[in-house]
């Protein structure tokens, strides 16, 4: 009988496995057809800057509206985009997206806010990045202090190389934060090297605020790093008021997250920018 259980067992994993393996290669396979199918689109977020209770930034987020799975999370295909290298034509193309968005809302007159994309380290290791980057700028027009580059924490970010890169971005002018900080390797021997501007905490950290006291310690103590290194601090993923009183007591610069407003398509956004900008705290 335990024989029998095992070998369904292993008969049920092998076809999950099967069937995994399957998905990811119609992902795969349709991610190359996607951008010339125009099913990617690029959402935005906002980020507000808590003293002074407004909108301050944008973060792009990437959406692919699949013909027939519908809605993919990115966290499920830019994994795929960064094993498969396609990760550089998707990764070029929101950067044009988003930077060519964010000036158009500055010729329409919307106060200027900040724009962050996120960048995969496949990217940083791309040679021709800085000037794929300092094209997409000329490009658009943007000014490159508009845009802002968010680098989830990894080793791979404490290579030579890739110190050498983000070294020429700031000569670019534009900023660098560290996304989902706290959650990686996080040697502060080696975050003091990096040319960074900002810390980005990771939604771990924030979520705990109300029921965990040591991830109330934990955010503290990484807004102080923050404070103590001249960076500045954004904390992401905030949901409830609590949240935000306590990032705003404890001098969190900017938050970000669901309390404030969800991604949301450019148009949306525009409407939002439309509206006198009220107290949104
Ligand atoms: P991330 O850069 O850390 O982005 C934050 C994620 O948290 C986003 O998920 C966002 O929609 C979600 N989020 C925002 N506010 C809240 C909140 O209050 N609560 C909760 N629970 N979640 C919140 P999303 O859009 O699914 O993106 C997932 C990840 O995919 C991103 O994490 C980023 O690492 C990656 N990603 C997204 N777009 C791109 C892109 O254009 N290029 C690259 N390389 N990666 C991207
Ligand atoms: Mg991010
Ligand atoms: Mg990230
Ligand atoms: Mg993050």
């Amino acid at each position: 009988k335990a024989k029998e259980k095992g070998k369904n067992q292993y008969a049920l994993c092998s076809s999950e496995m099967k069937e995994d393996i399957r998905n990811k290669m119609i992902l795969k396979n349709s991610l190359f057809r996607a951008l010339e199918r125009e099913e990617l689109l690029v959402y935005y977020q906002p980020q507000v800057h808590l003293p002074e209770a407004k909108i301050i930034g944008m973060e792009a987020l990437l959406r692919w509206k699949h013909p027939e799975l519908g809605m993919v999370s990115p966290a499920v295909f830019i994994p795929i985009a960064e094993q498969s290298g396609i990760i550089n034509t998707i990764g070029e193309w929101v950067l044009k997206t988003a930077c060519r968005q964010n000036k158009i809302w500055q010729e329409k007159g919307y106060p200027p806010v900040r724009m962050s994309v996120n960048i995969s380290v496949n990217q940083l290791r791309n040679p021709n990045i800085v000037g794929q980057i300092a094209n997409v700028l000329q490009e658009t027009g943007l000014q490159p202090k508009y845009l802002e580059l968010e680098i989830t924490e990894g080793s791979a970010i404490n290579e030579a190389n890739i110190i050498q890169v983000l070294n020429d971005f700031k000569k670019l002018g534009i900023t660098i934060s560290i996304d989902d900080f706290g959650t990686e390797y996080s040697s502060l021997n080696r975050l003091k090297n990096l040319p960074i501007d900002r810390l980005k905490m990771d939604m771990h950290f924030v979520h705990g605020i109300e029921k965990d006291e040591k991830d109330r310690a934990i955010t503290k103590v990484i807004i102080n790093l923050a404070k103590n290194l001249d960076l500045e601090v954004i904390a992401e993923g905030v949901e409830t008021e609590k949240q935000v009183q306590f990032l705003s007591q404890n001098m969190c610069d900017e938050v970000q997250g669901y309390y404030f407003y969800r991604p949301m398509p450019a148009e949306e956004i525009e409407e939002l920018l439309r509206k006198p900008c009220a107290n949104i705290l």
